[in-house]
């Protein structure tokens, strides 16, 4: 089965539907992405989940997410959910945050200006960065082989076609 590009939801208070893609589509597909409400292109309303349901199912997406998180252990949910993202985020900017402070440091040979400028410029840039890689690496490490073990998909966009 090869995975959708985009699917369409309709909101069920004025019935219209909304065509969602790239990684929107992937963040609403995903039942660990904690996602609480969308937007309906239609009439402009950030929703409740549960008042929207898939293209061609009777199903809200609140239901949705809750018949697949039931089937993952507490424990799972609790690493692979927003707490674990947060602690990922968190590591890789606090290792970022690290590197720029001693790039900083080495700077400091060169004198306290360019160990202020080029320290700053390095926290901030590193943090960013640091941050990216541990939200990189938390999707593939950590999402990816949940998803795949509990729901047997490769992509969760795959997940909204059942
Ligand atoms: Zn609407």
């Amino acid at each position: 089965m090869s995975v959708p590009e985009s699917f369409q939801y309709i909101h069920l208070p004025c019935g219209e539907y909304t065509e969602i893609r790239g990684a929107e589509f992937e963040s609403v597909a995903n039942p660990l992405s904690g996602i609480q409400t969308t937007l309906c292109a239609h009439c402009g309303q950030q929703d409740d989940v549960g008042e929207f349901c898939w293209e061609g199912s009777e199903e809200t997406i609140a239901d949705y997410y809750h018949r697949l998180l039931i089937q993952i252990p507490e424990q799972e949910l609790d690493r692979a959910g927003r707490t674990g993202m947060f602690n990922y985020l968190t590591i890789g900017g606090v290792a970022g945050f690290a590197a720029g402070v001693f790039i900083g440091l080495i700077l400091g040979r060169l004198g306290p200006i360019a160990a202020i400028v080029g320290g700053l410029i390095a926290v901030l840039l590193l943090t960013s960065i640091g941050v990216l890689m541990g939200f990189l690496h938390f999707e593939k490490k950590v999402v990816a082989p949940v998803v795949k073990k509990y729901w047997n998909v490769d992509d969760v966009r795959l997940l909204v076609q059942r």
